[in-house]
């Protein structure tokens, strides 16, 4: 295939996988089709979807924006610049949720992005599962994935949690940005050109949101409700430093992951919140 070339020679990684997706998208078939079809030609309509795809790819666009879509957890996630591609390290959280004794009791996931995880956790789980973001794309983008598959997501705008009840949660997940301001001219630009800087970046020390989190988690979580996060670096847990039974995971390559933490039940505790 030329697109293997053209790929390779602008250095964009994987080249043959790409190609595929992008030639896949612009047939507007499944992979099987390009096997099965291997010599036939490009129909011409085709050939101008491909080169625009290729031009779009090697101008630094990451190819599930260009063919609308990213697996996650076994499902497609429709996704768009308006919303983070979905990380096949979220999955880590997804299983741990699915791990955790049932019935778990009402679930919020803060800032829902494309629905990763609060579709995920829904469709899983069989019950509903509160998702919030301050972004109207996100949200829409959402509430497409959950009907596509057949999710029991209620969708509330918010500013992280400011939307919700207090005492009203049992447990509270997010992937919240979690990277620092000043980190941004060492970022990929395939994530620093095109990804969300809503979703990214978090202060100038990359903490902002597990700040506000922590802090507003105190008062939405029931007493002996739980949090699990995604995190970037270990530094996050000084700020659950009050919460109880505080476990930190690595994931596969040894970098640390999540974080969980149980809300003590101690009235002093609630009193301090
Ligand atoms: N919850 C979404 C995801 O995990 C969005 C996360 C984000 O935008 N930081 O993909």
């Amino acid at each position: 295939m030329q697109g293997i070339k053209l790929l390779t020679d602008e250095k964009v990684d994987p080249p043959r996988l790409t190609a595929e997706l992008l030639l896949m998208h612009a047939l507007r078939k499944e992979r099987v089709f390009l096997f099965s079809h291997s010599g036939d030609p490009l129909p011409e309509l085709a050939w101008i979807h491909y080169g625009r795809y290729l031009h779009e790819r090697i101008g630094g666009k990451p190819v599930q924006y260009i063919i609308g879509k990213q697996e996650f957890y076994t499902r497609d996630f429709k996704v768009h610049p308006g919303v983070l591609i979905p990380r096949p390290e979220t999955e880590h959280l997804i299983q741990l949720i699915l791990n955790l004794p049932r019935p778990i009791g009402t679930i919020a996931d803060a800032g829902v992005g494309s629905g990763a995880i609060c579709v995920t956790l829904a469709a899983e789980l069989r019950q509903p599962v509160i998702g919030l973001d301050k972004s109207p794309i996100a949200l829409a983008t959402t509430r497409e994935n959950a009907t596509r598959h057949n999710a029991n997501v209620q969708l509330i705008q918010s500013d992280w949690l400011s939307a919700l009840r207090p005492n009203s949660l049992d447990l509270l997940v997010s992937n919240p940005p979690y990277i620092a301001e000043t980190d941004k001219p060492t970022l990929q630009r395939e994530v620093r050109d095109h990804e969300p800087e809503l979703a990214l970046f978090a202060g100038a020390d990359g903490l902002e949101a597990y700040r506000i989190l922590a802090q507003q988690a105190k008062e939405v979580l029931r007493p002996g409700g739980r949090i699990v996060l995604e995190i970037g670096a270990v530094s996050a847990r000084d700020l659950f430093s009050d919460w109880n039974d505080i476990e930190i995971q690595n994931d596969l390559s040894g970098r640390p992951c999540l974080l969980t933490a149980v809300l003590p039940q101690d009235p002093s505790f609630a009193r301090q919140k």
